[in-house]
């Protein structure tokens, strides 16, 4: 790797340890979720980061389920996690590993620090423990149970194993130290009793470890050299260091800790996102609102984007609000190479061209995508009797409004110059119900002779060959910032009653007949579109990815 490229911090500690230890020759991390809900963009950042060293470093990295907390965990979460990060585009080839799965290990680990007086069955409730533990300011008091026997301990603590106590009625404490001033060290529980049905291991334990006690262990048992985690894990860092310490591993892995992401107008703890699921506020985990993997994707994100992004926003220790301005920017860019130009009107208004002759039909010519002549062309049907977007014409039109109105001229995109000339309304209501216009047949799109110039340039479809499709666009979830984070519960976040909107009777251009789910366009002046997976041969369903509007391009300019 280069070193002229700036590295950040991890990549700074990484090279450090390779070059001390000269043995070891390969990292490898790992990406340890927790199947208690779907993966969302901050999950993102954490698997670019980890997958992302071990592709940098030649190292490897593993996909582990944390899966220690039996009532929240299912299979369909283990499921969709695994779907998205290859979807990402990551590998963990045969590296996947369940916590569960080191359950016996687990318990060994913590019988061998019974034994060397390390751990000890402690009597008192989760009140009780609480109690003890003291405050920031004032040191713990010791558990009345903390000097039992080593062969108390063990026995006790097999007692735990098989059943013989109720939920909750004894624990198992690291013995450390409870005038430490890290509360995690006071203690700390490593081993609970609960009778809960876990989503791998059924009813075969009654005991569960603590994810401080699993997680390093899990770790030092896969041979992982760097546990990279979230910034809120510091504090229990010399609880990770002691348990690898006073366990007998081979390679003793090492915590490093960054900051998570946080998003403007965003929510991304999956216990919130989890509540809009079920309180009905949004369709599913899919939902193209939501900042999940699975809803960023049915949104039309592309996973080159949001890697894009993951690398923009980089690793740091202090914590941030990213705007969401700048994911949209990532994949503006990303569609903007890649998504076909097409024409669709949203909000249609339709426009009778009265010399253009009744029955005719021509084809005219569209580049598919005036940035990169290979993606080809191709052809438009034009008729007398078309479509252009209502907000396209003002009647009575207000300063520097170059669209149509009466009298007035603009240019049909691929097409040619019209003029409105007379506008029919109900009379009654006064709606708008159509124009008519005449058009310059002199004024044909690539042979243009008329040497004439218009201000506006108008999007269009051919009424009779337009195909229906419903359009949904979409606001952010969220009005406001969470600021204080996805530690920070107390802030409010006010759902924006209006982040779906469902236009049910948009007209596409006939070249769209045959899209697939998941095929993304760019709506000419409406921004990037993506084919929703509702869509049946009926009907094509569009999720707009986001406007052409780059809040955060204009931003970075000023
Ligand atoms: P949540 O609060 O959303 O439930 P979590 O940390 O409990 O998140 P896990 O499934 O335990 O979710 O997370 C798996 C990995 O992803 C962890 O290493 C965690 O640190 C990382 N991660 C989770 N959220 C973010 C985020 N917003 N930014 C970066 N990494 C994250
Ligand atoms: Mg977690």
């Amino acid at each position: 790797m280069s070193d002229i490229i700036s590295k950040n911090f991890i990549e700074n500690i990484i090279d450090e340890d390779l070059r001390q230890n000269e043995d070891a020759k390969r990292i490898n991390t790992r990406f340890p979720p927790e199947p208690n809900g779907y993966l969302h963009i901050g999950h993102a950042k954490s698997i670019c980061l980890n997958f992302g060293m071990a592709v940098k470093y030649e190292g490897l990295c593993n996909l582990r389920y944390d899966d220690t907390n039996p009532s929240k965990e299912d299979m369909e979460y283990v499921e969709s996690i695994e779907q998205d990060v290859k979807w990402l585009g990551f590998d963990w080839a045969d590296r996947k590993f369940y916590t569960s799965n080191y359950f016996e290990k687990i318990y060994e680990c913590a019988e061998n620090l019974i034994k060397l007086g390390k751990a000890y069955v402690c009597d008192l409730n989760s009140q009780e423990i609480r109690d003890y533990r003291g405050t920031l300011k004032e040191p713990g008091k010791e558990s009345p149970y903390r000097n039992r026997t080593m062969e108390e301990n063990l026995e006790l603590f097999q007692k735990m194993r098989e059943g013989e106590f109720e939920d909750g009625e004894k624990t198992l404490r690291a013995k450390i130290e409870m005038a430490s001033p890290n509360l995690n060290m006071r203690d700390p529980v490593l081993y609970r009793i609960l009778r809960a049905n876990h989503h791998r291991t059924g009813d075969e334990w009654c005991i569960y470890p603590m994810y401080d006690f699993a997680h390093p262990i899990s770790d030092a048992l896969e041979g992982i050299t760097h546990s990279i985690c979230t910034l809120e894990f510091e504090d229990h860092r010399p609880l990770y260091e002691w348990i690898v310490n006073n366990l007998d591993f081979e390679i003793k892995p090492r915590q490093i800790e960054f900051a998570r992401l946080n998003l403007t107008n965003t929510v991304m703890s999956k216990r919130k996102l989890r509540e809009l699921v079920e309180q009905g506020n949004v369709k599913g985990w899919d939902d193209p609102r939501m900042p999940t993997i699975s809803g960023l994707r049915r949104r039309g994100y592309t996973a080159e984007s949001i890697r894009d992004f993951c690398e923009r926003i980089g690793v740091s220790k202090a914590n941030s609000l990213v705007e969401v301005s700048l994911l949209e920017h990532c994949i503006r860019e990303d569609l903007n190479d890649k998504a076909v130009r097409v024409m669709a009107v949203l909000r249609p208004l339709k426009v009778i061209i009265d010399n253009y002759p009744e029955g005719k039909v021509e084809e005219m010519k569209a580049e598919n995508n005036p940035n990169d002549p290979e993606m080809g062309e191709r052809t438009i049907p034009f008729s007398r009797e078309i479509y252009i977007e209502q907000e396209d014409f003002m009647e009575e039109p207000v300063k520097k409004f170059f669209r149509l109105s009466p009298g007035k001229e603009v240019r049909l995109k691929h097409a040619y110059i019209i003029k409105c000339e007379k506008v029919v309304k109900n009379e009654e209501t006064g709606e708008i119900l159509e124009l008519h216009c005449t058009y310059d047949p002199q004024t044909k799109s690539g042979s243009d002779t008329s040497g004439r110039k218009v201000k506006g340039t108008l999007h269009w479809v051919s009424a009779e060959q337009a195909i229906k499709a419903e359009v949904r666009l979409y606001d952010y979830l969220y009005k406001n910032d969470n600021e204080n984070g996805e530690q920070g519960d107390n802030q409010e976040m006010i759902l924006n009653p209006n982040s779906l909107e469902c236009l049910t009777s948009c007209l596409v251009e006939p070249s769209l007949k045959k899209v697939k789910d998941g095929e993304k366009f760019q709506f000419l002046r409406q921004g990037y579109f993506c084919v929703d997976s509702d869509s049946t041969e009926e009907k094509l369903v569009f999720n707009r990815v986001v406007s052409l509007r780059d809040s955060w391009a204009k931003k970075k300019k000023k």
